[in-house]
């Protein structure tokens, strides 16, 4: 029998069928379960009352209630663009009130001189305080009304489910829907032992599912709100680590018991440098799993320019001195150039083969890595995407590199395992660093290793923010460092859906560049997506060599590129960029002995996200603190792009960002609840299996058995 939740809302009281339609296609709620599911995601204490005097801007994108009477109304135009605004004052100021919809059955019911309650999102407009389409309501009847709450929910919605469902129907909806579920008599089973909510005094699941809709109180809504995530993350963990377990049981990792000749020959010979301590416990924890029988699964985060290549050029000499071979998967062509020059040099004389393999491959360039690999003859392929084509087949592959991992997808990464028939050992390294919640739930069975220490003699890079009406200083300062043998980065942003129009902007600017900067004093080159691979790498290497004192370039130049004489980065239209990708652009300078500087160039009118960015980055160097930044300013769904956004968990109410406490608690608990029952078969358990397959039936299914 059909319990209650899943009765469908149209027959709720004041739906009906236009309504019950809109709200599944807008916001997917079918049944009164779904609806109850929804939470607020904010409270508007009901009980207050504003006045109009007090509101200034700060209270601009919340919610406020005014008493206030009625001064003036007056109808404006006519037909679609008519328009009925009501002028109120309360003994503090007048502000008017505006309806473009609806505006004939509003004028009828709002009388002049009469006092009324109004509820609604201020502006301030040429001093003025307005607020469009709030709800009114005459002050006897809304001062009497008997209210379930006086923290009202508000509830997320569309701009076409705004106009069917106001904030206050949507809050009786939910009203309705609890009531029928109550007098029905049926609860919402605790999935939790008594036990268990006794030991982190969490609520019960239906006192938390009342609170969060309609709060007692601030203290018994954060009661619910920690009970309500505790169950969300516990869901999460119980699935998370059920998968790490039998990935630890099918066990089956390479052994690589040997450090040989090629790792001790370049450990005691051909070293440019000396490992930094960080560097040196990675490469031990890596030779820790390689030993171990397990197969390694683990991330290596660390910042732009902290020394990761070296870390993953020792371990694949140890792949080699063991008899394996290993690949790297670099993002872009130019990188994948970058380090297989890199390697090539720096493997001399150890008897280790290297090759390349990219999209662009000559026919011989291409032979050579595919008859190699297939041979044994190679101990290292280098790549890009290329590698994960079907022909390449390697004899016997037992180390797998993954640069730069967030530009890779997940079904991408799952080809690179299967090229040998027991998995190889992978490493997957990334410069945007995740936070540990954050990581613990998109790679809940990733081992994670960290470099938290760059190499010596670093000057940290100087960060600045101009408008666009200070370009004159700007160049004038490049001028400067040009002077002084320095070269300079000119970054334009090139997104998808507007790149017509970003690559004007990067004509416009190369144009503007040129006359500022003439030949032959000033060379410049320029490097963007639309060119061929041969023609940007010829431009990346001119830059290289010193051949061109300003390179011009879309956001390519990204990843990796390495240039220690570059020491000034521009970012033009940085309010565009993302965090992560403004901490990327900015690790391209900074790599030589010289001080540094990278400069963000932003039009004068900024979003509150864009200040808090810019800001962000003038405030610090630290890519962890950018990156927890970055994830209460666009949310988890976000951090990776749109590419791995399905990947992570989608969460009702708990936060990565904010919750890595009870993520840890919850942790623990899946773990001792799993080493009693691994499935969750058990009758006691049925609570814990069902917060459990409400994450199983998401995207998550094959993500942590591949990265
Ligand atoms: P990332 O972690 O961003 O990939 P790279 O591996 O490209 O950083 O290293 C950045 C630069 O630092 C390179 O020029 C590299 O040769 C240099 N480097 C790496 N490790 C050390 C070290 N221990 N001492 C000095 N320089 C180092
Ligand atoms: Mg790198």
């Amino acid at each position: 029998m059909a319990g209650v939740l899943d009765r469908e809302v149209k027959y709720l009281s004041g739906v009906g069928e236009a309504r019950a339609r809109l709200l599944e296609r807008e916001v997917g709620v079918r049944t009164i379960g779904d609806l109850l599911l929804r939470f607020p995601y904010r409270y508007i204490d009901r009980s207050r009352l504003f006045t109009i005097g007090e509101i200034d801007e700060s209270l601009e994108s919340t919610y406020v209630q005014l008493r206030c009477r009625v001064v003036g109304k007056s109808y404006i135009g006519e037909g679609a663009k008519a328009r009925f605004t009501v002028e109120v004052t309360d003994p503090t100021g007048a502000a008017e009130l505006t309806w473009f919809r609806g505006a004939k059955w509003i004028e009828k019911r709002i009388e002049l001189n009469r006092e009324y309650v109004v509820f609604g999102r201020p502006q301030i407009f040429k001093g003025r305080v307005s607020l469009v389409h709030p709800e009114v309501e005459a002050v006897e009847v809304a001062l009497s009304r008997k209210v379930e709450s006086n923290f009202q929910g508000i509830y997320s919605t569309t701009e076409r489910l705004s106009q069917a469902i106001s904030v206050k129907m949507m809050h009786t909806l939910v009203h309705n829907a609890w009531q029928l579920v109550a007098s029905s008599g049926e609860a919402f089973p605790d999935p939790l032992s008594d036990d268990m909510r006794r030991r982190h005094a969490l609520m019960p699941l239906r006192e938390a599912m009342y609170n969060i809709h309609f709060p007692q109180s601030a203290e018994r809504l954060k009661q619910a709100q920690s009970r309500l995530k505790f169950d969300e993350l516990l869901g999460v963990q119980l699935t998370i680590q059920a998968r790490r377990t039998s990935r630890h049981k099918r066990g089956g990792g390479f052994l690589f018991p040997r450090v040989g000749e090629a790792f001790n020959t370049f450990y005691r010979e051909k070293m440019p440098f000396a490992l930094t301590g960080a560097q040196q416990r990675v490469i031990k924890e890596i030779r820790a799993d390689m030993i171990s029988g397990r197969q390694m699964n683990r991330l290596l985060q660390g910042d732009v320019g902290s020394g990761k290549t070296m870390v993953a050029f020792m371990s694949m000499l140890l792949a080699r001195d063991n008899g394996f071979q290993s690949c790297i998967m670099a993002p872009t062509e130019i990188l994948a150039r970058q380090h297989y020059a890199n390697m090539a040099r720096m493997a001399e004389g150890l008897g280790t083969r290297i090759a390349i393999l990219t999209g662009s491959s000559k026919a011989k360039e291409r032979r050579a890595a595919l008859e190699g690999i297939a041979s044994g003859e190679v101990d290292i392929l280098v790549g890009t995407h290329a590698l994960l084509e079907d022909r390449v087949q390697f004899a016997n592959l037992g180390y797998v590199v993954i640069d730069e991992q967030h530009r890779f997808g997940v079904e991408q990464r799952a080809k690179l395992w299967t090229k040998n028939q027991q998995p190889p050992h992978i490493l997957v390294m990334t410069a945007t660093p995740i936070p540990r919640t954050l990581a613990m739930t998109l790679y809940g069975d990733l081992e994670v290793s960290v470099i938290d220490e760059l190499p010596p003699g670093r000057k940290p890079i100087r960060t600045y923010h101009y408008y666009d009406a200070s370009r004159l200083r700007m160049f004038g300062f490049l001028r400067q460092e040009i002077e002084k043998g320095r070269q300079v980065y000119i970054v334009y942003p090139l997104i998808k859906e507007s790149e017509k129009m970003d690559y004007k902007d990067l004509y416009d600017g190369f144009e503007s560049i040129s006359r500022d900067f003439p030949l032959p004093k000033y060379r410049i080159t320029v490097c963007h997506g639309k060119m061929k691979p041969e023609d940007k790498d010829a431009a990346m290497a001119q830059f290289k060599r010193g051949e061109a004192d300003i390179l011009i370039a879309t956001s390519v130049i990204e990843v990796g590129v390495d240039v220690p004489n570059a020491s000034v980065m521009v970012i033009e239209s940085a309010e565009r960029f993302g965090l992560s990708q403004l901490h990327q652009l900015r690790g391209r300078v900074g790599r030589g002995a010289e001080q540094s500087y990278c400069i963000l160039m932003s039009g004068d009118k900024l979003s509150k996200d864009g200040r808090a960015r810019l800001e962000a980055m003038c405030s610090t160097n630290d890519g962890f603190r950018l990156s927890e930044l970055d994830l209460k300013l666009r949310g988890a769904g976000d951090i990776h792009g749109t590419q791995q956004s399905g990947d992570a968990f989608e969460l009702n109410i708990a936060n990565l960002a904010t919750d890595s406490q009870i993520m840890e608690i919850t942790r623990d608990e899946a773990l001792a609840i799993l080493s009693s029952d691994a499935t969750l078969e058990r009758a006691e358990n049925a609570g814990l299996r069902r917060l459990r397959d409400k994450h199983r039936k998401r995207n998550y299914v094959d993500f942590s058995d591949i990265s």
